[in-house]
């Protein structure tokens, strides 16, 4: 499958993207929930990773990624699973 931007045709098969990933070198653990996170800590941590994602050149790309295989986990392209799964439901 094939995404194409106003720069270019990406094959969302090819992680070529992630390698301008603004999230690159950082921790994981920002884009990811820890074990029994809830509440204002879960929402405080998701709006830091979405802060990251907003600045960040490939964010379609990762987010056409993430909805590719319904990924479960984790803020992709500015979504948290609950907001990209609503975007997959029919
Ligand atoms: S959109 Fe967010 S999660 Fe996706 S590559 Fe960019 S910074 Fe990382």
């Amino acid at each position: 499958m094939f995404i194409t931007t106003q720069q270019t045709t990406w094959a969302l098969d090819d992680d070529y993207w992630q390698s301008a990933a603004a999230c690159s070198g950082l921790d994981a653990e920002l884009f990811y929930a820890a074990p029994r996170e809830r509440g204002q800590t879960q929402h405080k941590r998701e709006r830091q990773a979405k802060a990251v994602c907003r600045a960040c050149p490939v964010r379609e790309q990762c987010l056409q990624y993430a909805l590719s295989r319904a990924e479960p986990h984790g803020v992709w392209g500015g979504l948290t699973p609950d907001e990209r799964e609503a975007l997959l439901r029919p």
